[in-house]
């Protein structure tokens, strides 16, 4: 019997940004969507029948402003600690998304429309996250955040006991930047930081019992979707460099 749930909360519709609430002993949120996203997020911890202090941990997955963007907000609504890995701290800190490496025209076209380079309410992480930290204190005991660098370099995953793994956009579901079709089709985000990373992160995780993968966008994925993403990106099975 699983110790708890994956309730996704959605940011935008069709899939195109997911927030998740794991339920547990008590509430983990994990990501804060894109600026102005706590209330939908707190709406969802009120539908699951907790109040906002109920939330033990606020996990940020990384640095993207559609991950960041209510932290603040939820963190004075909560009272809950905001945690994030110590390479991607700064930019919570100071409410920026951080550099942006495009995988390819998606990302040079999002990035024309201005959308990911959008400002966050600058955040103070209670928590610096450098190297694996246990869940165990946080109402979901056996649950593990471990640094799966690669999207960007102090990107997280929240791996519980049952092999739900929370990803962040390690890999997205679904065409462009998620939702309308094929969103539990893993694909690549529009942007990464060093392609190599991911193949070794995602990889990691599969180590390690991943086998339901809830990501940023689209999504939910299998760990076979993963897989066979895995080994048909050319840039990810590249010995060196990419594109
Ligand atoms: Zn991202
Ligand atoms: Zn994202």
């Amino acid at each position: 019997m699983s110790l708890h749930r994956i309730v996704t909360v959605p940011i935008l519709p069709l899939g195109m940004v997911n927030s998740f609430i794991i339920v547990g002993e008590r509430p983990v949120v994990v990501d804060s969507g894109i600026p102005g996203s706590a209330p939908k997020i707190l709406a969802a911890l009120a539908r699951e029948g907790f109040a906002p202090s109920d939330a033990s941990l606020i996990l940020v997955t990384h640095r993207h402003v559609d991950h960041i963007g209510g932290a603040a907000a939820l963190k004075r609504a909560t009272g809950a600690p905001v945690a994030v890995h110590a390479l991607d701290a700064e930019w919570l800190r100071r409410g920026e998304g951080g550099p942006r490496p495009p995988t390819g025209w998606p990302g040079r076209l999002f990035d024309l429309t201005g959308f990911p380079a959008r400002r966050a309410e600058p955040c103070e992480p209670d928590l610096v996250i450098d190297g694996d930290f246990t869940l165990d204190g946080y109402g979901l005991p056996g649950g593990v955040v471990l640094h799966t660098p690669g999207h960007t370099s102090g990107s997280v995953s929240a791996l519980l006991p049952d092999g739900d793994v929370l990803a962040g956009d390690l890999a997205i579901g679904g065409i462009l930047i998620g939702g309308i079709t094929r969103l539990r089709h893993a694909r690549k985000p529009p942007f990464e930081d060093d392609p190599i990373m991911v193949r070794r992160s995602l990889i990691q995780l599969l180590d390690r019992g991943a086998s339901r993968f809830h990501v940023g966008h689209g999504g939910p994925l299998t760990a076979a979707a993963i897989r066979t993403y895995i080994a048909r990106e050319p840039r990810l099975t590249a010995s060196t460099g990419a594109a």
